[in-house]
């Protein structure tokens, strides 16, 4: 069986990258296939022309990647919340970003009013956004809408990340972990921090914190003591 044109040129490519990789570091595929160890978790958009490590100047190994159209976090997606939970609790990752791009395709087709298809369903949650900012949105044209929508969906959706139990238990053990937002722009291959960043419980709204019956206890005790 003859393999397409087209992937043989990967193949070749990859055989190259191999070479080259342990050209300038033998004990680079040794090291690699012996741990991970990533310190990020990477959640961003499946388009082409956003690559984690690249952006990142980061080799593999030292970022565990989760990509989905237009970098969305739903609390019913069982794919992104397992990525999530590996990344916390068993590679114990010190950081989650979050990372938008202007221009999104997905973003754009969810400004807009044509049907794509399943996909409809998954754009959804960002319509949620723009209808809750509509009034800002009315005074902005086109690009702008997009590029409001770019940046308002990341910080959505570092919220989306801080409202899951895992972050949540995460940091009722005391672990370590914080979750950023940043956009890249495709203009001028720039990374921007949409100054976003949660480190602990305290800094998410009091209706999405959740506690066990035993540290509510705790807490109320806490609230009688200083009261006496
Ligand atoms: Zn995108």
């Amino acid at each position: 069986m003859s393999h397409h044109a087209d992937l043989d040129a990967i193949f070749r490519n990859n055989r190259q990258w191999a070479h080259f990789m342990r050209d300038q570091d033998e004990d680079f595929f040794p090291r690699l296939e012996r741990q991970q160890t990533p310190e990020y978790l990477w959640i961003g958009c499946s388009d082409s022309r956003v690559s984690a490590n690249e952006i990142m100047g980061l080799l593999p190994g030292e970022v565990f990647v989760h990509r989905n159209v237009a970098n969305v976090v739903v609390h019913t997606d069982f794919n992104c919340l397992s990525v999530l939970q590996y990344a916390v609790d068993i590679l114990k990752v010190r950081h989650i970003i979050v990372t938008g791009h202007y221009g999104c395709g997905g973003v754009r087709a969810a400004l807009e009013n044509r049907s794509f298809g399943l996909i409809d369903n998954w754009l959804r949650t960002i319509k949620d956004i723009y209808h809750r900012f509509e009034d800002v949105f009315t005074h902005l044209d086109a690009e702008q809408s997009v590029r409001l929508l770019c940046e308002l969906n990341v910080q959505q959706q570092v919220a989306n990340v801080c409202h899951t139990t895992i972050v949540q238990d995460a940091w009722k053990r005391g672990q370590t972990l914080s979750v950023h937002g940043l956009i890249y722009s495709l203009s001028d291959g720039i990374l921007r921090d949409l100054q976003v960043n949660v480190h602990n419980m305290e800094e998410i709204p009091k209706i999405y914190q959740m506690y066990s019956d035993r540290d509510l206890l705790r807490r109320s005790l806490q609230g009688h003591a200083h009261i006496l």
